[in-house]
């Protein structure tokens, strides 16, 4: 089998040890005689699985003590309605920074739960740059300040954190997440979907901090409610226990590679290759986002006509490179380079970049 370079944005690559393993433990789960999909959720098999995901999240992520880590369902989206839903109830108000298409339903969701103030709008410049995080301003009765740490669309990506005092900070980190070392311990509350970097479709990880486990609303029904879902050990219903499963050997793999400061180090080698491709095309290709918010992970970019763009994915395709196209919305091309695409496709992708200008330019 060849296997494609996928620049999928999600669900995106996976590292191959990882489904190689999987392929190899799918029918008898270590001895059992069973599959771990066809396991009890109560039982030991898998109750060591999830305990150990929720250690190794904690370790590579550097979790002060209490915080709680949650694997839940319903994506990344049904955190647009938890979050809200938990610290927006009474007189209380949230902040949001809107810096894309992922904050923008956010915020649509976050309003119809209650009050919501915009503490940055990067409408003005179509949603191309983000705000010097130091000189936010943000309202200290707010219950929190909602970040997306990196714009999956747009393909713009947080490189500091605002400071902004006593207010907690709840961050989307769905497309960024261990790709780098994050300051935990001013976070109130994590989320991310799993299916860029932590694993298959399927599981949402949510960090929640024990100061935010106290302020949740207490009349949320047990499902909706961090801290009815934390209040016990064991998971309140079925949890995806496939997809914790791939995402605890996903954990397992990033940790022997070297955690996150290495995970950093190669997201920087592949960006960097895209990015020195398009600034040194000489305007052959253009990337719409300011220099100092580029993605590392999402890597969006225009060429001059959408003629030569359909014909660049054609080429590449041809090339063992898959999932390009920019998003719907939006057009051009976006290279999705997550902890699981091998330096060599970013470099791949980025000789092709240089050979496709030469002759079209
Ligand atoms: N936030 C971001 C930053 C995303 O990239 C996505 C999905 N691409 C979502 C939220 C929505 O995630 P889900 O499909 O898991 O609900």
């Amino acid at each position: 089998m060849s296997r494609k370079y996928n620049f999928n944005p999600g669900p995106s690559t996976l590292p191959l040890p990882v489904l190689e393993k999987v392929r190899d433990e799918l029918l008898d789960y270590q001895g059992t005689g069973m599959s771990i999909v066809e396991s009890s959720h109560r039982g030991p098999e898998y109750k060591q699985i999830h305990e150990r995901a929720v250690d190794l999240i904690g370790e590579l992520l550097e979790l002060p003590a209490g915080y709680r880590v949650l694997f839940l369902g319903g994506g990344a989206t049904m955190q647009f309605s938890m979050v809200p839903l938990n610290f927006l109830w009474g007189e209380r108000f949230c902040s949001f920074t809107v810096t894309g298409a992922w904050a923008k339903k956010a915020l649509g969701y976050a309003h119809k739960a209650g009050r919501v103030e915009l503490a940055f709008d990067g409408a003005a410049d179509g949603y191309t740059s983000l705000p010097d995080a130091a000189g936010l301003e943000v309202d200290s009765g707010s219950a929190y300040l909602h970040l997306t740490s990196n714009e999956t669309i747009g393909g713009l990506q947080w490189q500091s954190w605002p400071g902004c005092g006593e207010v907690p900070m709840v961050c989307d980190m769905s497309s960024d997440i261990l790709s780098r070392p994050v300051p935990a311990e001013r976070f109130g509350l994590i989320y991310a979907g799993a299916q860029k970097n932590l694993g298959p479709a399927g599981v949402t990880l949510v960090i929640i901090s024990p100061e935010m486990l106290e302020r949740c609303n207490p009349d949320l029904t047990a499902y909706l409610s961090y801290t009815q879902q934390a209040a016990k050990n064991a998971p309140i219903n079925t949890p995806p226990v496939f997809a914790v499963y791939m995402l605890e050997l996903v954990l397992e793999h990033l940790k022997e590679q070297g955690g996150v400061q290495v995970a950093e180090k190669r997201s920087r080698e592949r960006a960097d290759l895209l990015y020195s491709a398009i600034d040194e095309s000489g305007g052959f290709y253009r990337s719409p986002v300011a220099r100092d918010s580029r993605s590392k992970m999402n890597v969006v970019f225009r060429l001059p006509t959408e003629e030569l763009e359909q014909k660049f994915i054609a080429g590449a395709a041809e090339r063992n490179m898959v999932g390009l196209k920019g998003h719907r919305s939006v057009g051009g091309l976006r290279a999705s380079i997550y902890n699981a695409m091998p330096v060599e496709g970013a470099s791949l992708l980025a000789d092709f970049m240089r050979d496709f200008a030469a002759a079209n330019g």
